[in-house]
């Protein structure tokens, strides 16, 4: 007798046997049809066995087994295993969640994903480029592409030179400019990775001494940290190390926080190794596209995937090389659902794997820090910017400035100065809207959201009043609400406020707000790089989309408005992620010829975090909160689990994590159990929260805890509570 345990779709934490007489150790990996109750689901054969459990009339057939993409291969079985026991999340939620989103429906993919190729014809290759209109700009780029690659090429290839090519491609087809042809399926599968290599910029010292350093070592796992400043050229460490991956006839795995990085590293990527695949995995593609790059990852035919968090479970079976660049951001962690760092699962995949990672970040966090203290990890230092001075950086004591709208004197004046020379200065504030709340000068009223312990933030241009947090808007009121008083006032900046002050001071200046409101529409972001690129912006607005590693050239002022805000936080991370995005933003100035200047407005301009910034120095801070972290027993020093509950009334959840508590006090051996408390946002969208921590010094401790007590978690099934244990958490 044949069975097949299987992974479906469901918050129960155990596979599902079947019968299925005619399965092969093949099948081991792939999808099937299975009856599940009186529906039909889709699931994944996750192991074959002789017998099973269940009484044998309790025992189902299954429906179909699925052969029409290959099985999910054994190194990626084990690493959704291990990623649902460590995390203890329900099997079958782990691998159906982390397929593409075609696969987890019960269709038989019929429709072959077809892939086309595109040549000029000879009608096509009468058009002169310069020819087109101005604004044809789409268009002339796919032109002169095409020229210069006579034998065609394919949609991908042209998509990555230009986000907008698929609909010019159609237009070019029906004027008849272009053919294409399908792409034979053989050549798609074939696994053939060419390694054809541009040519890249001729490496500095440092550059070169870490590549011989990582080229030098043996083969196998090895973690590697890449510190380097700002600047400092470890995207082009990370292209040395694919170009060795590649040419040895393996698969490279790149990994980046943001969506909004990929298009430039993938260009830059691929102007690289023009030859090989390269495809992209994160969540703005489309189910198509994901499912088509999934597919090409894992028939070993993309030689490169460049990808965000969930990228980390891509099927790779040539796998020779992991980076994860930034690898501090907190981006990389989910916060629902399977609660997974993509950090933490590159590092297991890489050590079952045996091959080298590279972690790469100009302010690592605190646990990779540590780690390469105590030689976990090995170091390798890029100290110095590439063809440019670091910038310097000054606090401006905002007690002894004269304010206007929160913008002082000397960083007026410095934008001014900018502004007449013609270069670019950045306004970073993190703090979308108008201002963060609404007053009523007469009563102290404040605009609260109902939903959530949140201001409702004022939007002037919108006139509205909306929660950050639950998305909750209203019109902004002409009166106020409690005592009918006229006189309202928005306390406070953000993004909007700063703009519309800075279009008074400054009237002729070209001012840009780059925020999540200003860069909702799609393509948004793409044109507003294009447009400082181009300098026709001088003065930018932003907020945490502009920090990261973009690279403005002309931009040499960088402004810090309102950082003191999370100085004094409650969270004990709040200081190292601080320090991080202010070098971060510190790095977008002067990353051309001029050296840069940030001035960073502040209260508390002694305060150790801005004296180690100026400095320029990560590792002494880094020692510093080190320090602070050993003696509070904070990670990296202990390892945390913490229990999260929300419910309709805040008791409720108080009373089951109080229960959660007290059983779990038998399993509690060398782990501390912590006090309920409500989460540091209390309410949020109508829900009162509240959690628990538990840690201990030793991970293996907490995880044998941690599985003890799960199963009595499961076991108290509570109606009215909604629960969810989150590991290594990143926020409390
Ligand atoms: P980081 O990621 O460390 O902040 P980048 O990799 O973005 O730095 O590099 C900063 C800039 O320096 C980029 O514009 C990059 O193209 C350039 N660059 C990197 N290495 C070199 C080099 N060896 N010679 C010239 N330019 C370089
Ligand atoms: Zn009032
Ligand atoms: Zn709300």
């Amino acid at each position: 007798m044949t069975f097949v345990r299987v992974a479906l779709d469901v918050p129960v934490p155990t596979l599902f046997d079947y019968r299925a007489e005619h399965a092969v150790a093949n099948d081991v990996g792939s999808r099937v049809l299975v009856p599940f109750g009186k529906k039909v689901a889709v699931g994944v054969i996750f192991e074959l066995a002789q017998e099973t459990t269940l009484a044998p009339q309790r025992v189902r057939n299954v429906l179909s087994i699925l052969r029409d993409v290959p099985p999910l291969s054994n190194d990626i079985l084990m690493l959704l295993k291990f990623s649902s026991d460590y995390y203890h999340h329900p099997i079958g939620q782990v691998v159906m969640g982390t397929l593409p989103t075609r696969l987890r429906r019960r269709q038989v993919l019929t429709s072959r994903v077809v892939r086309y190729r595109y040549q000029l014809t000879v009608a096509g290759q009468s058009v002169a480029p310069e020819t087109l209109p101005a604004r044809a700009v789409v268009k002339r780029k796919l032109l002169e592409l095409l020229r210069s690659n006579v034998s065609g090429m394919e949609e991908d290839q042209l998509r990555v030179a230009s986000p907008r090519a698929a609909p010019v491609l159609k237009v070019m087809m029906q004027q008849g400019w272009l053919r294409r042809n399908e792409v034979a399926s053989s050549d798609v599968r074939r696994p053939v990775i060419p390694v054809r290599q541009t040519l890249g910029p001729t490496l500095t010292d440092e550059q070169r001494q870490t590549v011989a350093l990582l080229r030098g070592a043996k083969g196998g796992f090895i973690p590697w940290l890449l510190r380097g400043v700002t600047g400092s050229g470890k995207t082009e460490i990370y292209l040395q190390l694919i170009a060795d991956t590649l040419a040895a006839g393996h698969q490279a795995l790149l990994m980046v926080p943001e969506i909004n990085l990929t298009p430039q590293l993938e260009a830059l990527v691929h102007a690289r190794f023009p030859d090989t695949t390269l495809v992209s995995l994160h969540s703005g593609l489309s189910e198509g596209e994901r499912l088509h790059h999934w597919l090409a990852a894992q028939s070993g035919e993309a030689g490169i995937v460049l990808g965000t968090r969930l990228a980390i479970f891509a099927p790779l079976p040539r796998l020779g090389l992991i980076v994860v660049d930034e690898e501090h951001d907190t981006s990389f962690k989910q916060m629902d659902g399977l609660r997974y760092s993509a950090r933490d699962l590159a590092l297991v995949r890489a050590k079952k794997r045996a091959i080298p990672i590279v972690l790469g970040s100009a302010t690592p966090a605190l646990e990779t820090f540590q780690n390469a203290l105590t030689g976990t990890y090995r170091t390798l230092t890029l100290a110095q910017r590439v063809n440019a001075m670091p910038p310097t950086i000054e606090c401006v004591d905002t007690r002894c400035e004269s304010m206007v709208d929160g913008l002082s004197q000397t960083l007026l004046n410095g934008v001014r100065e900018m502004t007449k020379r013609g270069e670019q200065s950045l306004i970073f504030i993190n703090r979308r809207g108008y201002a963060p709340v609404l007053m009523c000068a007469s009563c102290g009223w404040t605009s609260g959201c109902h939903r959530c312990s949140a201001r409702l933030v004022v939007h002037l241009k919108d006139h509205q009043l909306r929660c950050h947090l639950c998305g909750h808007q209203e019109r902004l009121p002409v009166s106020c609400p409690q005592c009918g008083n006229q006189d309202l006032l928005p306390l406070g900046q953000g993004t909007q406020r700063i703009e519309t002050t800075l279009t008074r001071i400054f009237p002729e200046a070209r001012i840009l707000r780059i925020d999540r409101d200003s860069t909702r529409r799609k393509h948004a972001w793409g044109e507003m790089r294009q447009k400082i690129a181009d300098r026709q912006v001088d003065i930018l607005v932003g907020t945490q989309i502009l920090a990261k590693g973009h690279d403005f050239p002309q931009l040499n002022l960088v402004g810090v408005v309102n950082a003191d805000s999370s100085l004094y936080s409650t969270d004990f991370r709040a200081a190292e992620r601080l320090f991080a995005r202010l070098t971060q933003v510190a790095g977008r100035a002067g990353r051309g010829a001029t050296r840069g200047r940030v001035l960073v407005q502040t209260e508390f301009p002694t305060h150790p975090l801005y004296q180690a910034l100026q400095r320029d120095d990560y590792p002494a801070y880094a020692h510093e909160l080190l320090a602070e972290r050993k003696q509070a027993g904070f990670p990296p020093f202990v390892h945390q689990a913490v229990l999260r509950a929300e419910s309709a009334q805040l008791e409720t959840a108080l009373a089951f994590l109080a229960a959660a508590a007290h059983a779990a006090a038998p399993y509690g051996d060398q782990v501390a159990i912590y006090d309920p408390v409500p989460a540091s946002v209390s309410r949020m969208a109508g829900l009162e929260r509240a959690h628990l921590v538990v840690q201990s010094r030793s991970r293996s401790r907490l995880q044998s805890f941690l599985r003890n007590w799960h199963v009595h978690l499961l076991a108290t099934a509570e109606h009215r509570v909604r629960w969810a244990l989150d590991i290594d958490p990143q926020e409390l």
